[in-house]
Formats: C-alpha cells, structure tokens, sequence
C-alpha cells in the first residue's frame, strides 16, 4: 500500500450549505487552501461572508486571535465553476443527499481532477460502494463522516465502500487527524457508526412509551441520571421527530425490514400531525412562549426503616455497594453472595434489580425491581417497577429503602428490563453485532458514540462495567418476554459469555 500523504493537498468542498462551510473553515484553519463551490448562483460567497462574520464575532469575544481568523479566511475562495477547481487534490462533497446528484457529482469531477486526488462523500445515509459505483476510479472514492456542528464535533467516520482503497481511507483518516479531529474507520453499512447503534437509544424509549410505562419527563430523567446529557424524548424533539423518524425508517429498509429496526407507531403519529418538536412548537413536551417542562421529583432523604432480617443478596460492585451503605447507616444485615440475584431481602420481601423480567413474572410476590445503577450520584433518580401482586406496605417501603440508599424512586409500569437497563443493554447489543459485522473496533464504537452523540461512555466501556452474562440474561427475559426479532442477541455478546470474557 503506498501512502497517500494530504497533509498541504488544496481541498475544494462541494455544496456550501451547514455542513460544507464548516467543513472548510476545518480545512482552513488546518492551513489548507479551500475552494468553496455550490450550484446555487451566489451560495459559496455568502456562506463564506457568513462565515467571515462567525470568526469576526469569535474574535470579539476573544476567542479567536484576529490573525487567526484572517488566515483562515484568506485560505477561501468561493469558485464560481468547478473547472476553477482541476488542482485540487482531495475533494468533500457535502450537497443534498441524494444518491443520483452525488454519483452525477464524482462522475463529473473525475473528468476534471488529475488521477490522485482522493473523491470523500460527507453523506449521513447513502452506501458509499452505491455512490462508487459507475466511477472509473471507485478506488479513490471514500466516506469523511463529519457531525454537526463541524467545528466543534470532534468525530470524523472515515467510511471504505467495497472498492476503497486502504491507502485512500489511511490518507482521510491522517488529514482528519491533523484537522483536529478523531477519525474511525468504519464499513458502509446502513447508518454507519452512529447512526445505526444510537437506534436504540430512541427506539427503547418509544416503545417504552407505547406500553405505557411512564411519561416522556420520567423516561429523560431516568436516561439522565445515568449519564446522559439529554434524555430521547428531548433529543427527539431537539433533531425534529420528522428526520429521527426519516433516519430510523432508511436504516430500517436498508436493513431489509429487520425488526430489530421497527420504527414506532408513537413517533408517526407525532409526525403525521405536525408534532415535530422545538421546530413546531410541540412535540413529546410544549415548547410555546412560557411553556414550563414538566419536572423530576427532588431527592427527599430517608433514614433505613427497622426490619427483623435484612439480607444482602448477591456478589459483584453492586451487592457491595448495597452492603457499604447499610454498614455506614450502622444497620444490621447478613449476606447471601451465593444468591443469583442482587438486591435486598427484607424480612422475606425483595428489592432487587432488574434482570429483564417483569417483577409480577418472579416467583415472589412481594417484590419491588429497580433499573441499572450506573452513576453513583447521590439522590439519581431510579426507575422502580413493583408486583401487581405486591403488598401495598412493601411497594411503599421499597422506595424508603432506596431513598435510604441515596437514590430518588420513580414509579414506572411493571415492563421488562425497565429503562436505563434495557436502553443500554440494546445500546451494548447494536455496538457487539457491529463489531460482529466487521462495521467497526470495539474501541471505535466506544469513541464514535462519545464524540458523535456525546454519550457518557462507550457501549464497550459499558459492558465492562456490567457484564456480558449480565447483559445476556437480560436481553434474553426481553427477547422471552416479546417473541420477535427485536431482542436477538448479539451472536458476538453470546460467544463473550461463553469464553468468560467479561
Ligand atoms: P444543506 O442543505 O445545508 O447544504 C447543501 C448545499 O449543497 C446547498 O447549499 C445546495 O445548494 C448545495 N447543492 C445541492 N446540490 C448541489 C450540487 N450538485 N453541486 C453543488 N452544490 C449543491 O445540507 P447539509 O446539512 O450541509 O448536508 C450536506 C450533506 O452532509 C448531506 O449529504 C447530509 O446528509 C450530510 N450531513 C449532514 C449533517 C447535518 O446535521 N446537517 C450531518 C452529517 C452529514
């Protein structure tokens, strides 16, 4: 393979809308010279006077040394014809995303770039091998992932089709690099990184919503409290329910109608009545003039209640973590580390977490579940699901327990693997079968899910924490529980288990 080296290549950008001038102030500032080229008469040149502004504006703050932003600027040109732009060697598309204009797009620029430059696709969607196809060098031709906004998103997916070259996928993955960014390779497949394993992330929680199993505020604040920035139902209505639905829906078809990828009634019907979210006004949560969101109940502290027997079932950080307070309060209690589950017996009632099944499905009928800890922040909101055959004094008592343990309850329905549990264990399940399928590194997954949708850790990261046979056990009460497609285990997490990996 010989190298290509991009590092001082005049880079021409094609289409000067969002993404494509952020794309070359990147380059730019990078010190690359940037031809800026857009069909629509006049485009390039205002985004690059729109751009002019931004800087100047940075450099009002004092953000931006002013001979920063010159040479930046003075590193643009905007081109008026793409014949302007035969020196160019390395080429970003970022125009409408439609496949037909794009392969039209790289046709054209083969007739007019010399045979070394390297043709990149800024494309969210569309196959790359698809966007090749019909070039007379398919070779050259690569996917440069950016996210929005570009200047501030660190990923970049470097993104082979069936026919890219190594050495032209290394040679973006380089630039990317010295454009301050955080490339990973991925395989063109539907969705790539990000886009295909954050599925879950939405589609969890809107089929949690459809099984009636809280409300939009109480889902966002359990998904908060472990870590993310934004719960999905805020996210949702922040991205506009009509292109997370669009996205979801292309990944679905591309997949040929995998179930694992359904799209949601509840969604649709958002979209069918102009309920797009901040966009319109109304989405999941109200978003006119004074609108207040609905809140999260605070931590209200509690001291442990008096028991007979007090148990502490099951082994691992978590058993611990249970036994440690408990010890700290000064509260007597034994272990049970043979236990096959985790949580507390008390006198004879449980408070455990959730394995997938419903808590009405567990042979006790006095028991409480509670969703994955995966923060140890005093005063987290928990999700906590009881029995429909449990008592009332223990379904009230449970959460004076958690209370005591420092978290703050709220009540869901008595659905399987609760919120954050099943969220992140579906999460864990897209990242090991893209991985399976030869998409992406484990480690790539875990930083393209940091860097492109700023999750708090990597799905890998997670199932360190929490355990392949943890995650295994869960997905499979899931799976039992809804017979269909949708809860497949990963063939990769199930091989982990069985070579005791995690
Ligand atoms: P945009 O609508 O803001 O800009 C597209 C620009 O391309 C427009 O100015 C349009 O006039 C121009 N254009 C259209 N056809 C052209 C052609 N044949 N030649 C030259 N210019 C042409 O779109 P955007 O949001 O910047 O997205 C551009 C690409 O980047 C798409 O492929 C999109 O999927 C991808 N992308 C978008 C985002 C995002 O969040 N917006 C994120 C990642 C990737």
């Amino acid at each position: 393979m010989n190298p290509i080296n991009l590092t001082h290549a005049p880079v021409l950008v094609v289409g000067a809308g969002i993404m494509g001038v952020g794309i070359a102030q990147v380059a730019a500032q990078a010190g690359h010279a940037v031809m800026l080229f857009d069909t629509r008469e006049g485009a390039a040149a205002e985004a690059k006077a729109k751009l002019s502004a931004t800087l100047d504006g940075l450099v009002q703050k004092g953000k931006l040394a002013p001979e920063a932003a010159a040479m930046t600027m003075g590193r643009i040109t905007s081109i008026d014809t793409l014949d302007e732009a035969a020196g160019a060697k390395l080429v970003v598309e970022a125009i409408v995303e439609k496949l037909d204009i794009k392969r039209s797009l790289f046709r054209q620029m083969e007739t007019l770039v010399a045979p070394d430059c390297v043709l990149a696709t800024n494309t969210s969607s569309i196959s790359v091998t698809a966007i090749a196809n019909g070039l007379r060098h398919p070779e050259r031709l690569v996917g440069m992932h950016f996210f929005n906004p570009v200047p501030l998103m660190k990923l970049v997916e470097v993104v082979s089709g069936l026919q890219t070259s190594a050495a032209v996928a290394q040679a973006i993955f380089d630039v990317s690099k010295a454009w301050g960014k955080v490339p990973v390779h991925a395989r063109s497949t539907p969705g790539f990184i990000v886009n295909r394993i954050a599925r879950p992330y939405y589609a969890e929680t809107l089929a949690l919503l459809q099984e009636q199993a809280a409300t939009p505020a109480v889902l966002d604040a359990c998904l908060r409290a472990a870590g993310f920035r934004m719960g999905p139902c805020e996210l949702m209505d922040l991205i506009g329910h009509d292109t997370n639905f669009s996205v979801t829906q292309s990944v679905y078809e591309a997949n040929f109608f995998d179930k694992r990828f359904v799209p949601s009634l509840v969604q649709r019907e958002l979209v069918d009545g102009g309920l797009l979210g901040r966009k319109s006004g109304q989405g999941f949560f109200s978003y006119a003039e004074g609108a207040a969101k609905p809140g999260v109940p605070a931590y209200i502290p509690a001291v442990f209640p008096t028991c007979r027997t007090l148990v502490v079932m099951g082994s691992g950080a978590l058993a611990d973590r249970l036994a440690h307070s408990l010890h700290q309060a000064g509260h007597a209690y034994t272990r049970n580390t043979g236990a096959d589950w985790v949580g507390l017996s008390v006198d004879g009632a449980h408070l455990r977490q959730t394995d997938g099944r419903a808590a009405t499905l567990l042979t006790n009928p006095d028991t409480v579940v509670f969703d994955w800890l995966l923060t140890t922040e005093t005063g987290a909101v928990l999700a906590v699901a009881p029995s429909l055959r449990a008592s009332d004094t223990w379904q009230k008592q449970a959460q004076v327990w958690l209370r005591a343990l420092g978290y703050t309850p709220v009540a869901v329905a008595d659905v399987p693997g609760l919120v954050v549990a099943r969220t992140v264990a579906m999460l864990i399940n897209e990242a090991a079968d893209a991985v399976h399928q030869g998409v992406c590194t484990a480690d790539g997954a875990d930083a393209a899910m940091k860097l492109g949708v700023n999750y708090p850790a990597g799905p890998f990261e997670w199932l360190g924490r929490v355990g392949a046979p943890v995650v295994v056990q869960l997905l499979d009460a899931l799976d039992a529980h809804c017979r269909g497609e949708r809860y497949r285990v990963s063939p990769w997490l199930r091989m982990r288990v069985m070579l005791h990996m995690a």
